[in-house]
């Protein structure tokens, strides 16, 4: 007789065309462990109430979560970890008997391979380009494991990015300056640059350009940490004229693991098999690229 298979599921909108499907199945299969990771497209939040009552009563073992229901799940569940409960906004759940618990792994999970340069980001000014859910998990890792002097926060919008900070329930514990992006000249003294916009991301028109620093103005240099959250592609304009201008490139991909890594923990008590598993997604990605 074989074991009786756990649900692990991805809640968000129109999502079918995640990775954490074959992140997730893949470390299951290479695991041997009995889980099966689907997508459960939700339409509109005023359907979370039953999504919610119905994986208590099927046992469903946990979810990550996406655009747009990061902050819009908080209410149904139980208790948050220290990280959601600091930026109000989880992506993932763990099921433990009926009691549903909201985790946020975006934050360790984009700080983990930023770690190796965190004496020289201590004290220096960052860039971050971006004011939305992975913003605010940067600002929160900046504030728990990078300690920088200031956080330069780059957007189209300074009225709404003003608003959402104060309403965002973030604590801020660093000082935050809101500027325009496009007039992104500040970089040029920023140590770090973070795009947490989808401003590269493949198939998707961007309008004013597929680069929030336009590569003619020649803001970077050799001395600065540049990382895009976007990982497809793997190599992004941003990256490209990064690494062209001397500058150390961080993937998104890097973080995109590194969340999973840390959700796949908290539901199987197991370790990720990090390096099979993004092997997998990069073939993929660059499969897709192809075609
Ligand atoms: P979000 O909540 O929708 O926020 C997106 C932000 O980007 C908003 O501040 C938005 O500004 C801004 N933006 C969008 N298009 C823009 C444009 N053309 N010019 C200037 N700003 C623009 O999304 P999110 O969850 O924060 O994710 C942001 C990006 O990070 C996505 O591409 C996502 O795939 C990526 N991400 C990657 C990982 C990873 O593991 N690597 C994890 C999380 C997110 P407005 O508020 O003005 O619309």
């Amino acid at each position: 007789m074989t074991k009786a298979i756990k649900i692990l599921g991805l809640l968000g909108r129109a999502v079918d065309y995640s990775y954490s499907p074959l992140i997730h199945n893949t470390a299951c299969k290479l695991l041997s462990l009995p889980y099966y990771y689907t997508v459960f497209n939700i339409a509109e939040s005023n359907l979370l109430a039953d999504a919610f009552r119905g994986a208590k009563a099927l046992g469903i073992a946990g979810f990550n979560v996406t655009i747009p229901y990061k902050k819009e799940v908080v209410p149904f569940l139980d208790e948050l970890s220290r990280e959601a409960a600091a930026i109000q906004a989880v992506n993932t759940i763990v099921n433990n008997n009926g009691k549903l618990t909201g985790h946020n792994t975006d934050i360790a999970g984009f700080a983990a391979p930023l770690l190796p340069y965190r004496e020289s980001i201590k004290g220096r000014t960052v860039a971050l380009f971006g004011a939305g859910g992975a913003a605010l998990a940067a600002i929160e890792a900046f504030s728990e494991f990078f300690d920088p002097k200031e956080i330069l926060l780059f957007v189209r919008d300074p009225k709404k990015a003003e608003t959402l900070l104060e309403k965002s329930g973030y604590e801020q514990k660093l000082p935050i300056t809101i500027m325009r992006s496009d007039d992104p000249e500040k970089t040029r003294e920023c140590q770090l640059i973070v795009n947490a916009t989808p401003i590269g991301t493949r198939g998707r028109d961007n309008g004013a350009g597929n680069t929030i620093i336009p590569p003619e103005l020649a803001l970077l240099h050799r001395d600065q940490i540049v990382y895009d959250m976007v990982y497809n592609p793997l190599d992004t304009p941003l990256l490209q004229a990064a690494r062209l201008a001397g500058a150390t490139t961080i993937s998104g991909i890097e973080m995109l693991i590194g969340q999973a890594e840390r959700s796949f923990f908290l539901w199987t008590g197991m370790k990720m098999p990090v390096t099979a598993v993004k092997q997998a997604v990069m073939q993929e990605i660059e499969q897709q690229a192809k075609q």
